[in-house]
């Protein structure tokens, strides 16, 4: 439970406060709100068109908390509900996006809308009403690294300076315009830039988070079971889905591309801080992720079938993975970042902050949660007969 003496970074008692969060229904936004609800006494007007994954936090009305957490069914496209929220709290955190690969290409217009116009008038409110923003951007900023651009045999690609990912020293690298992959990735640049600007030039309070593949139980959605049977979502949630239904899972381009996998446990971790470490986190772009957890796609399909045969006491498919090609999987348009490794310099010298999940255990608690809350709808959805 919550104790009312928790203390910042440098000594001094937390006083509670109210957090406007927009996209509290998503997945960052319900391990946020389960964390502020189980450990602090900070209290949250949670908003979202969605809120199935933060429903236990909501009912029975009896929790502990309850008093200290509301819903708000709102499309901060066109709701004037917003502004006065905002006014109502002492820090937004803006989580609202459409932020799943497959959607840059195909829905360009939308993925721009949603990450630059509607994030607008979230900057405005809380610049013009003196309010703190905590704004989630994402590591997809910094596009390709200077090394994918080396000879593949150039000695420099083992050099971290070519890739290594530093929020105030790296370029930004897209691809042309007609791969649209990039629309997500440029429309969060240029909230960013504009975010830095307020600050700049009116003083915004602000603190921008860049995320580096946050994976954990409640991301994205099941196809078929939680979620529409044709979508496609991110990686975790794709393979997982292979697995449950043991289809072998498929790696796009070959599966060479390299990420590193945070768990969203230790993630949280570093938010919090940010919202408890204002004099901190204020004016500063932060890398959160796990430069230790690296991983090319296939070795993350590899361990993730390994670890999924484990939890579930189930063989693994002969042949598990196949290659397939990323117009074919993604469509036109398609483009990939090649390496994400984030420099944790600036995150470790303000808030002390290190990640502590290993890529086998995080995959294990998390494939153990989608086993179980999954598997049984699973096979009764390929049991069921298909109508005449
Ligand atoms: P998510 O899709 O699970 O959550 C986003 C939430 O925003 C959803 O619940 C959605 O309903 C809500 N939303 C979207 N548009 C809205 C609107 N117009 N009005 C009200 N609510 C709206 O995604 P997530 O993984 O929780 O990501 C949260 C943020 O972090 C996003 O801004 C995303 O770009 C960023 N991010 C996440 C990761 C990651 O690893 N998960 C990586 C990079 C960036
Ligand atoms: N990917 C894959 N198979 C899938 C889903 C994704 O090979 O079923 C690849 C995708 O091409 C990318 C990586 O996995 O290289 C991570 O994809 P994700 O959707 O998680 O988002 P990203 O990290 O690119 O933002």
């Amino acid at each position: 439970m919550a104790s009312a003496a928790r203390l910042d970074l440098d000594g001094n008692a937390i006083k509670p406060m109210t957090i406007c969060m927009i996209g509290a229904g998503g997945f960052i936004g319900s391990h946020l709100c389960e964390k502020l609800m189980a450990e602090t006494m900070h209290k949250v007007l949670a908003v979202d068109v969605y809120n199935d994954k933060i429903r236990h936090l909501l009912e029975p009305a009896t929790h502990p908390w309850s008093d200290r957490i509301q819903f708000h069914r709102i499309n901060i496209k066109h709701d004037s509900r917003l502004e006065g929220l905002i006014k109502m709290a002492d820090l937004t955190v803006n989580l609202a996006a459409i932020c799943t690969p497959a959607d840059y290409n195909t829905r360009p217009l939308d993925t721009i809308y949603s990450n630059f116009i509607d994030a607008l008038p979230v900057v405005k409110y809380c610049s013009e009403n003196n309010k703190r923003l905590i704004h989630f951007s994402t590591c997809e900023v910094y596009g390709k690294t200077i090394r994918s651009f080396l000879p593949k045999d150039s000695p420099l690609r083992q050099d971290p300076a070519y890739y290594l990912l530093k929020e105030d020293a790296s370029p930004c690298i897209f691809g042309s315009i007609e791969k649209q992959r990039w629309s997500y990735a440029c429309a969060k640049q240029l909230i960013e830039r504009l975010i830095y600007a307020e600050g700049a030039e009116n003083g915004l309070e602000f603190t921008i988070v860049r995320p580096f593949n946050w994976i954990g139980p409640r991301m994205d959605f099941i196809p078929g079971i939680d979620g529409p049977s044709g979508g496609v979502p991110r990686v975790l949630a794709c393979f997982s889905n292979n697995l449950l239904r043991h289809e072998p899972l498929k790696l796009v381009d070959g599966g060479q591309s390299q990420r590193t996998f945070v768990y969203i446990k230790d993630a949280i971790e570093a938010v919090l801080l940010m919202i408890d470490n204002p004099g901190r986190a204020n004016g500063h772009i932060f890398n959160v992720g796990n430069p230790n957890n690296e991983a090319t796609v296939r070795q993350l399909a590899e361990m993730m079938t390994e670890v999924y045969a484990k939890v579930s006491g189930e063989p693994s498919l002969e042949v598990p993975t196949v290659d397939v090609s990323s117009k074919e999987f993604y469509g036109e348009g398609y483009d990939d970042s090649d390496k994400r490794i984030p420099d944790m310099t600036i995150i470790n010298k303000q808030l002390g902050w290190n990640p502590k999940t290993s890529l086998w255990d995080l995959l294990e608690s998390t494939l153990t949660y989608q086993h179980r809350t999954y598997a049984e709808a699973i096979k009764q959805a390929i049991a069921k007969p298909v109508a005449s």
